[in-house]
């Protein structure tokens, strides 16, 4: 078999011109990152202000098997395939962390014939926007230090500085740490910690952002530290955010590269899916439908936690209005999700295909709550049956939606056409979007009905403290916010084992986060890993160069 490395590599790449030309962007709007990357000029942007909008297609899936039920796979595919029914399509998907690709096997930029290229560039440091964050983040976390280290005139409570440092690396050992020791001149000790850039909230601003003003702003609300008397500290307080965005000035501006297929590509951003709304920027997604007919987009984990997050959060502050929204569905999670062991999901399975059904059918219900209209893509694997195959369209026809195979990881675009033709003709309609629940309703009331409504929940659990905390935000001018769920992806409950489509379980919120700048209220329902780890043997053993020059081990 080939590798996803060996597809990618074989590729001939198009000159960024010739894309952006796809696009009716003009060569001055590009600035080259090398041969095969280029961002789009921030001015050229706002220049397009006026025009009209493309259809805007979400693709999201049902509870996934940890390997993935390919998403990114089937955004680059269906990019690909309405490219080759003569549409204007252009892909956004979210830029890779680095850390990660040195622990597990298995990269961003989708997969087979679907992929997005360069990849081994896009997976790596790429453009170099998620240094840029990090540098950013880094430099408040060290003004803050300074701040105290001078004599702490804003009354910082050293117990409450909530601002971590971030790396782009997957390192355990960072998770908790005590700074500052060695003395007088170092300053005060105490302890804090890392986490992965991405879970930066200087990621999610900047992924939420449309201009440099705007950026700016968020940083400057995002909450620091706090006073013994419990009032916030914000970045503006430390006086921060002036400089971060002259870091971020570069990594604002969106990245465009290609499918295999030369579809264009805005690559851009990458939050995390837990803690924050795990979508890439608002600031690619809005170029590209100024510049597209047609954009795909991808949100990250199962249609409970991505889509609604994206609905939510993302089309809810940047005022977008998707037109459909494509449920990517595999036979193996199918399967798990009627109650399969991991090691028995390559035999087939009908009745078990037809039990995991019941957590497609609460997707796709749940994602036409928000008025978007669904279809769902069955990602075809080689193992596959066709009576499998079978069962999953009967349950979407069950519910009114129609399913279709696609097998864009083998074929490329031409095995995602009849998908793209389906979405082509959903997209008709004007959209009848709108979010879940009102800005005003109260924070706690927004859980409740994600919990209910999109959970089946039976009720949300939270200690007084919880319901405090809730209260005190909503009564210092935060109420409006939406709340950024961050649960396993792998149940509609909080318990990764409660599989297929549970009801009337219970939701524990252990613990709520103010994500100011974002504008978020983010609520953790179990454990929520910040800074992953490294497996046993981490798949950086294997990763070197050849004589060639070649990566080799990353993919
Ligand atoms: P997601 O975005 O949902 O996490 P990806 O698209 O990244 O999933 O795919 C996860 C992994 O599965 C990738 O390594 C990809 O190459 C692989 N994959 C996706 N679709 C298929 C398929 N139809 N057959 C075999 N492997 C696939
Ligand atoms: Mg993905």
């Amino acid at each position: 078999m080939t590798t996803d490395i060996e597809i990618a590599r074989a590729a001939t790449l198009r000159t960024m011109p010739e894309i952006a030309a796809k696009l009716d962007l003009p060569e001055v709007a590009l600035i080259p990152y090398g041969r095969d990357k280029a961002k789009i000029d921030a001015a050229f942007i706002s220049a397009l202000e006026g025009r009209e909008n493309g259809k805007l297609i979400l693709v999201t899936a049902i509870s996934p098997t940890p390997a993935g039920e390919g998403k990114t796979t089937t955004t680059v595919g269906l990019g690909d395939g309405l490219q080759r029914i003569g549409k204007r399509a252009a892909i956004c998907i979210r830029e890779a962390s680095l850390g990660p690709n040195f622990g597990m096997k298995g990269g961003a930029a989708g997969g087979g014939r679907a992929q997005i290229v360069p990849m081994e560039s896009m997976n790596l440091h790429f453009t170099g926007d998620f240094h840029a964050i990090g540098a950013a983040h880094n430099l408040l976390a060290a003004m803050i230090d300074n701040h105290l280290y001078w004599g702490n005139d804003l009354g910082i409570d050293e117990r409450r500085v909530v601002w971590r440092r971030v790396v782009d690396m997957n390192d355990r050992a960072l998770r908790d740490i005590v700074v500052s020791l060695g003395g007088v001149s170092n300053g005060f000790p105490r302890q804090t910690g890392f986490d992965i850039t991405v879970a930066s909230e200087v990621m999610a601003c900047l992924c939420l952002s449309r201009d440099l003003e705007e950026l700016e702003e968020r940083l400057g609300r995002m909450v620091v530290a706090y006073r013994r008397d419990r009032s916030p500290i914000t970045c503006a307080d430390i006086g921060a955010q002036g400089a971060m965005v002259v870091l971020l000035k570069d990594a604002l501006q969106p990245n465009l590269v290609q499918s295999l297929e030369a579809t264009p590509a805005f690559v851009h951003g990458g939050p995390f899916a837990n803690i924050a709304h795990g979508c890439n920027s608002v600031i690619a997604t809005q170029t590209a439908l100024k510049l597209a007919d047609y954009v795909v987009t991808e949100a990250g984990f199962g249609a409970d936690l991505g889509a609604e997050k994206f609905f939510d959060i993302k089309c809810r502050k940047a005022g977008l209005k998707p037109d459909a929204a494509v449920i990517v569905a595999t036979v193996r999670a199918l399967k798990m999700n009627g109650g399969v062991a991991k090691a028995d999901l390559a035999e087939e399975n009908v009745a078990a295909v037809d039990a995991g059904c019941a957590n497609l059918a609460r997707h796709i219900a749940n994602t036409r709550r928000f008025g978007v209209p669904v279809v769902v893509a069955i990602n075809h694997f080689t193992t596959d049956t066709e009576d499998e195959i079978d069962a999953i369209r009967a349950a979407a026809e069950a519910q009114g939606v129609e399913a279709v195979l696609c097998t864009h990881w083998a074929d490329g675009g031409a095995g995602a056409e009849a998908l793209a033709r389906k979405v082509a003709e959903l997209t008709e309609a004007p959209s009848e979007f709108a979010p879940l629940y009102p800005d005003e309703m109260g924070l706690f009331e927004k859980i409740e009905t994600i919990a209910r409504t999109i959970y089946h929940a039976g009720e949300v659990i939270a200690d007084r403290k919880v319901l405090d905390q809730l209260r005190e935000w909503e009564t210092a001018g935060y109420r409006d916010l939406p709340v950024c769920m961050a649960k396993t992806q792998y149940s509609f409950s909080s318990d990764p084992t409660l599989i297929g489509a549970p009801t009337g379980h219970a939701l524990p919120i252990r613990e709520v986060r103010l994500a100011a700048g974002a504008g978020f209220v983010v609520a953790i329902c179990g454990e929520i890993m910040t800074m992953p780890g490294l497996p046993r043997h981490p798949a950086a053993e294997k990763i070197g160069l050849d004589n060639e020059g070649r990566i080799e081990g990353l993919f």
